[in-house]
């Protein structure tokens, strides 16, 4: 997998801001008792598509390394964070599988805009949970969900065009674009979310193995 490219953005970020204005070169005034800039954040996104949030939930239980984290990483776009849209980031994280139009686009503009992605948790990876319809033809999916279940007091698939519209398949997020990164996991466990994270932070891969992935 490609390294995480943080350091190559961090390079051309600040070369890129030094170069801005009279097109000179600009040294920071590093006098007696100046703070030193810090160095840019590797930018994240994080999308919840067909999931059950619970790998946001296992990012969560991060709890202190949280902190430690922030000082590393911006998350710039996630169910956490109210912005509407996805700005250009280093790192794009998300969870859950593919399940109707609106999730496509928006996985595939994610990945437009993001350098390394990683499908986090197992409906991203496998498609899981939501992949269970997939053995059922979409007719009778919707059929199931709107018409006959025994709660239905008025049967009605929803056919408004601003509904997504649900895809044949649920299909885990390499089906539908390019994925750097797997972390398994139903959800992961923190301390898998935090190897995986640092190891790509430092610029190394992930390596998985019988004793990071155990679930016992
Ligand atoms: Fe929920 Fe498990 Fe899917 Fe994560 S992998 S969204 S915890 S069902």
């Amino acid at each position: 997998m490609k390294k995480i490219t943080a350091k190559k953005a961090t390079k051309k970020r600040s070369r890129a801001s030094s170069d801005r204005g009279s097109g000179k070169r600009q040294v920071p005034a590093l006098t007696s008792g100046a703070t030193p800039p810090a160095p840019a954040k590797v930018r994240v996104a994080t999308m919840w598509l067909s999931g059950c949030s619970g790998c946001h939930m296992s990012f969560l239980d991060l709890d202190e390394r949280l902190v430690e984290l922030v000082k590393l990483v911006d998350i710039l776009h996630s169910p956490i964070v109210d912005t509407k849209d996805i700005p250009q980031v280093d790192v794009g994280i998300v969870e859950g599988c593919v399940n109707n139009n609106e999730q496509e686009h928006e996985l595939k503009k994610l990945r437009a805009r993001c350098k390394v992605l990683i499908a986090f948790g197992d409906c991203a990876v496998t498609g899981n949970i939501p992949a269970l319809r997939n053995q059922f033809q979409l007719r009778d999916v919707l059929l199931r969900a709107y018409e006959q279940t025994e709660s239905t007091k008025i049967s009605c698939i929803p056919n408004d065009p601003v509904v997504p519209v649900l895809t044949a398949k649920a299909r885990p997020l390499q089906e539908v674009v390019k994925v750097d990164l797997h972390i398994p996991g139903c959800p992961p466990d923190a301390d898998v979310i935090w190897y995986a994270l640092t190891e790509l932070l430092a610029g190394r891969t992930p390596q998985w193995n019988e004793k990071n992935l155990r679930y016992d």
